[in-house]
């Protein structure tokens, strides 16, 4: 009865790791930009100080997306 329930916790924790490894995962790859003729970088929050001026919408792109624009990440929040 111990080792199952060893077993079952070293699984447990193993799930926990992988969860949270692709939560981690989701929100490196996603950035947000202005697409204002003056922006020239990336965000990683949506609420940075940078976008406060954006004149357009606020997109959710991927970082490679925003790389592949030109864009930097933001000194703010990078
Ligand atoms: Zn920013």
């Amino acid at each position: 009865m111990g080792i199952k329930n060893s077993k079952m916790k070293k699984i447990i924790s193993v799930i926990a790791i992988v969860v949270s490894c692709t939560s981690f995962t989701t929100f490196q790859n996603n950035v947000y930009v202005c697409k204002g003729p003056y922006s020239k970088v990336f965000h990683k929050s949506d609420h940075c100080r940078g976008l406060s001026h954006c004149s357009t919408e606020i997109y959710s792109i991927s970082i490679k997306e925003a790389e592949q624009m030109g864009r930097r990440p933001c000194r703010i929040d990078y």
